[in-house]
């Protein structure tokens, strides 16, 4: 099945650059073989990434405009976007030659306090990065900071936190490098319904690290990205990944992450002609977990044990009738747990 597809791919590829619609965006931070593994994919994965994404035939696309048409659009093929957060300076001296090689486009989503710190790009780096085709910068706060709102935070000091974080950052590349671009990651992908909103405001899209690719459905301010350090990105499951589909279900059918019971309960409609036996679901660090259907027919998925950490995942796939699978992540926040 998976050489079929990729020919089909290629084909629709090479006949048309307008089939495409679904998005699936990948999130890097190092690319280095000597930085942390948690957060860093070696420099021979890296590439052979990049060769599975050509074998496929998928188009590797600007984020921006790849949202866009993802988020109006529905289609049968993929496109693909490439997204490095925290502006590491590996990403300058390993990532982009690579990339320029292959002239595929991508995005660096900057925190803007840690530029010019050791291990970090430069400003004088970000804005040579900025000037070439096809890169983009963008916002990822000015501190890094974990931005929901935390217990026993005033709304007052919470709005002032948030406002500085955003709006810093977003000024402080507008004045040092004339950027000015709508889009923001969330640090370590944490964000609640009250964060969104303050994206809303801002006609911002909002980028996060549950995994699923981009469609019609999904939520401006809720977009998935799959992780692809080492732990995440190996190739045996890359190509699922690459052609997953992005789920049917509406937005504002799925929950806020933040938990209010533990384990939490996810619980979503679902259309023909999927179905809930069709279903399978994980959740973080505990494999796969049941899925049972409601008296009205909604699927309903919850762990077995409550959870210990702060950010934690259920993630539910469906096969397509193509050989492809939808693919849904729901985070999940835990607020009473230590920050990282
Ligand atoms: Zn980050």
């Amino acid at each position: 099945m998976p050489r079929i597809l990729a020919f089909t791919l290629s084909a629709m590829a090479l006949f048309s650059t307008s089939v495409r619609a679904d998005l699936v965006v990948l999130q890097y931070h190092h690319v280095s073989d000597s930085t942390p593994p948690a957060t860093s994919t070696s420099v021979s994965l890296f590439e052979a990434q990049l060769e599975m994404i050509d074998d496929l035939g998928l188009e590797v696309v600007p984020l921006l405009s790849g949202t866009r048409t993802a988020l109006q659009e529905s289609n049968e093929a993929n496109a693909i976007a490439l997204t490095f957060d925290d502006a590491y300076d590996s990403v300058y001296t390993t990532a982009a030659p690579i990339l320029a090689s292959r002239s595929y486009p991508y995005t660096v989503f900057v925190n803007t306090n840690a530029v010019g710190r050791p291990g970090y790009m430069t400003w004088d780096q970000l804005e040579e990065l900025a000037g070439r085709e096809g890169v983009t910068l963008a916002n990822h706060s000015t501190d890094h900071g974990h931005l929901p709102r935390k217990p026993g935070e005033s709304s007052r000091q919470w709005q002032k936190r948030v406002q500085e974080s955003l709006d810093g950052a977003q000024q402080e590349l507008r004045q040092r490098l004339d950027i000015n671009t709508p889009m923001f990651a969330y640090p370590y992908g944490e964000f609640d319904a009250a964060l969104e909103a303050h994206l809303s405001d801002r006609g911002w899209y909002g980028y996060s690290q549950h995994s699923g690719a981009i469609g019609i459905h999904s939520a401006p301010t809720r977009l998935p990205r799959f992780p692809m350090a080492d732990a995440y990105g190996q190739l045996d499951s890359l190509e699922n990944k690459l052609l997953s589909r992005a789920f049917p279900v509406e937005a504002e059918d799925l929950p806020d992450g933040v938990i209010t019971r533990n384990p939490p309960i996810l619980e979503f409609a679902l259309d023909d002609p999927l179905t809930v036996s069709g279903l399978n679901c994980f959740a973080s660090g505990m494999g796969r977990i049941a899925v049972n259907a409601t008296d009205d027919g909604r699927a309903r998925v919850q762990a077995p044990e409550a959870f210990d950490s702060r950010r934690f995942r259920y993630n539910c796939t469906h096969p397509a009738d193509d050989g492809r699978f939808y693919w849904l992540s729901q985070p999940w926040l835990d607020l009473s747990q230590p920050e990282d």
